[in-house]
């Protein structure tokens, strides 16, 4: 294991587990529409690149990148478009794929920026779920798992850009950051 990693919060196989759960719903759920998958960079390319390879209904990708977090570890609460989506989403059904959804804030702003365009639909999945430290309500359909308040990095997730490649979810040592 990576020596700044006090211990594996969710391992290998069960995020594995979760994600055909999950692509197992929307492949149903979906079926005879086609879906628009939205990444948001870069947190969620884990989990939408093993999700998309899951599903089994006829799927686009597209991505947008925003600003939050900056290389910090605490919510600046801004959020800012760095990168907008290629496709047109009016008419169109869209799951919005996340990492890890905190206060709220971030995907709070997207569905309002988004649902102005008129989509058909729009949903949410996410890997994981701190909720007990929203700021504002999100309704997300699909959820992976709910997680207590630990700094957690890998299977896409950062500190300062870092650990994104490890193939678990893991708590940060708080040494690494304090
Ligand atoms: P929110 O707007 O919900 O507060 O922020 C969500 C974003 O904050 C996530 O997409 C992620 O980038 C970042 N975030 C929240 N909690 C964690 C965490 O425990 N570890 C890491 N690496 N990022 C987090
Ligand atoms: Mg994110
Ligand atoms: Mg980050």
């Amino acid at each position: 294991m990576n020596n700044d990693i006090e211990r594996v919060l969710i391992s290998e196989e069960d995020i594995e587990k979760k994600v055909i759960e999950i692509a197992e719903s929307i492949s149903e759920e979906y079926k005879g529409k086609e879906v628009i998958l939205i990444g948001i960079l870069k947190g969620s390319v884990m989990f939408m690149s093993d999700l998309m390879k899951k599903i089994t209904i006829p799927c686009k990708m597209d991505f947008m990148a925003v600003s939050s977090y900056g290389e910090g570890s605490e919510s600046s609460g801004v959020v800012r478009i760095l990168k907008d989506l290629d496709f047109e989403i009016r008419d169109k059904h869209i799951i919005l794929v996340e990492d890890i959804i905190d206060s709220g804030v971030t995907l709070t702003y997207l569905l309002k920026y988004l649902n102005a365009r008129k989509p058909a639909s729009l949903e949410i999945a996410c890997l994981l779920n701190k909720k007990d430290r929203r700021k504002v309500e999100v309704n997300a359909k699909y959820i992976g798992y709910d997680v207590a308040d630990y700094f957690l990095v890998g299977y896409g997730l950062d500190f300062a850009e870092k650990y994104r490649n490890l193939p678990y979810v893991g708590i940060l040592k708080e040494e690494v950051y304090k």
